[in-house]
């Protein structure tokens, strides 16, 4: 019977042999005796497999390095060496596939995190990615698992629509037209949708939110958690073309329940990584010190990657106003020795800079920023009565800057229709979207959290590209 390396690594049964599978992560001959660790990735821990000459030939073994694929049966039996606490001996190693040492461009020693990239479809073999990809797992489950506790359902939003109302991003479009010969309107030549596959210009979706909150105002809560895509031109280490949100929109939400979920929510997950993923987690803190040496004292993290990650479980997040927000920017030193970039006044959109000052330098924690000037928010966020900001709620976290965006929905139609025609959204085009304010309307909320930002934070990785297996970012879909 196969045994997984995680259940030999956990087993107590000395002396009884095992069968396990996994590819080499590293190997060395010591007189006559060959030292193989083996991973199959059902953990974060290589099993050392021994190899004594004097029972398996030594050229049974020959060519066995780094990135082969064996087959090992053997008897679990305690280490006399150091650096782990059991071994398998021997009793038959079989080879699936050997690599070229040569050409194999994974080797034992380490790779810049730039060079895997690279090399991503053979990510999944290294300690670093096999860890964030363990970890972005466990998050995953934790999210369904956290929603359905809760009596959420959940919901799946279309990929492919024909509402760009949202406006929350470059969308791309989707179409089977001949590129080279589109079929084109008699009148001025523009291109005839009505031709398209769909009969109508399609795009793929930047978020699932209208749909969500269709699914919401007849369900009561739900989320959605699906692929989201974006064709923002911008080459951060926070953006990806190609990412995945997840969801919930609540029925009989106000805007201080959706404040009290997002908060429950991140810190359910986050725990759940670090009460499931501590050997994971443990290799991911050791990277991030690593890639911190390198770095200037006051642009360190200041606190290791568990200790931060237990720092948001425990402390409750920080609450302002939007225009607190602007009151504590503008009587900050920061401010005052003009050390930030761009100006700082009511009315504007917060820059990065501007959010991790409040962030990392004065609150210190995770924020929610509340009640945004309605100008540069979207147009279906709830009014409030002193007609200059909406129910809004961004949540910033230390490094990351936005990771969640959310707001109370404006249900009352004639307001949500008014806002529509003063930000030139076609109401008729929506008429599906405001049935739900025209029959049976409902105060209802919800947020959208990027889940590679999650992944990011508690992962303690500081590229978004590193936390999906294959990133899709500007000029490159490669894998
Ligand atoms: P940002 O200002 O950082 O571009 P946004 O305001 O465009 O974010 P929303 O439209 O509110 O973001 O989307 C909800 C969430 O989705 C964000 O809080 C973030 O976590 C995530 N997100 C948005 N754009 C991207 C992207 N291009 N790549 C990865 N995650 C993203
Ligand atoms: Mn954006």
């Amino acid at each position: 019977m196969k045994t997984s390396i995680k259940q030999v690594l956990e087993s107590t049964a000395f002396d009884t042999d095992f069968t396990v599978n996994g590819w080499v992560r590293n190997r060395r001959i010591n007189k006559n005796l060959a030292f193989i660790s083996l991973n199959d990735g059902s953990c974060a821990g290589n099993l050392q497999i021994v190899v004594d000459f004097d029972k398996i030939p030594e050229e049974n073994i020959k060519g066995i390095g780094t990135g082969a694929c064996l087959r090992i049966k053997g008897t679990l039996v305690k280490s006399v060496g150091q650096g782990q606490d059991r071994d398998i001996a021997a009793k038959e190693v079989h080879i699936y596939g050997l690599a070229d040492g040569e050409t194999y461009p994974l080797q034992p020693r380490k790779h810049s995190l730039e060079f895997i990239r690279e090399n991503a479809h053979l990510r999944s073999r290294t300690t670093v990615f096999s860890s964030v990809f363990r970890v972005r797992h466990a998050l995953a489950y934790a999210v369904h698992k956290y929603f359905n506790d809760k009596g959420f359902y959940y919901i799946n939003a279309p990929i492919i629509t024909a509402s760009d109302a949202e406006g929350a991003g470059e969308m791309f479009r989707v179409t089977t037209l001949d590129l080279n010969n589109p079929a084109r309107n008699k009148e001025d030549g523009s291109i005839n949708f009505k031709e398209d596959f769909f009969g109508k210009s399609t795009h793929l979706t930047v978020s699932g939110q209208l749909e969500g909150e269709l699914m919401a105002l007849g369900l009561g809560n739900i989320y959605t958690f699906g692929p989201t895509f974006r064709a923002e031109n911008s080459n951060t280490t926070r953006h990806l073309a190609e990412f995945w949100m997840i969801e919930p929109e609540m029925a009989f939400f106000e805007l201080e329940d959706n404040m009290a979920l997002a908060e429950d929510f991140m810190k359910y997950v986050i725990k759940y990584a670090v009460d499931n993923c501590d050997a994971d987690l443990q290799i991911l803190q050791e990277r991030l010190l690593e890639e911190e040496k390198a770095k200037k004292e006051d642009e360190r993290s200041p606190m290791p990657l568990l200790e931060k990650l237990n720092f948001v479980v425990n402390n409750d997040f920080e609450k302002v106003t939007y225009t607190e927000a602007i009151e504590i920017l503008l009587n900050s030193n920061h401010y005052k020795k003009k050390k930030f970039k761009y100006d700082v006044k009511w009315g504007i959109d917060l820059q990065s800079e501007h959010e991790r000052f409040l962030v990392e330098k004065h609150f210190k924690k995770p924020v929610i920023i509340t009640n945004y000037p309605k100008d540069i928010k979207a147009f279906y966020m709830k009014q409030n009565d002193d007609n200059k900001t909406v129910r809004a709620m961004d949540v910033l976290f230390p490094g990351i800057g936005e990771i969640i965006g959310g707001s109370q929905r404006e249900e009352i139609l004639e307001k949500l229709e008014t806002r529509m025609k003063e930000m030139n959204i076609p109401t008729d085009e929506m008429w599906w979207y405001l049935d739900t304010r025209r029959f049976g309307t409902a105060p209802h909320s919800g947020f959208g959290l990027g889940f590679e930002r999650l992944v990011l934070f508690v992962s303690g990785m500081t590229n978004i590209r590193d936390v999906i297996p294959f990133p899709r970012s500007p000029k490159n879909a490669d894998f």
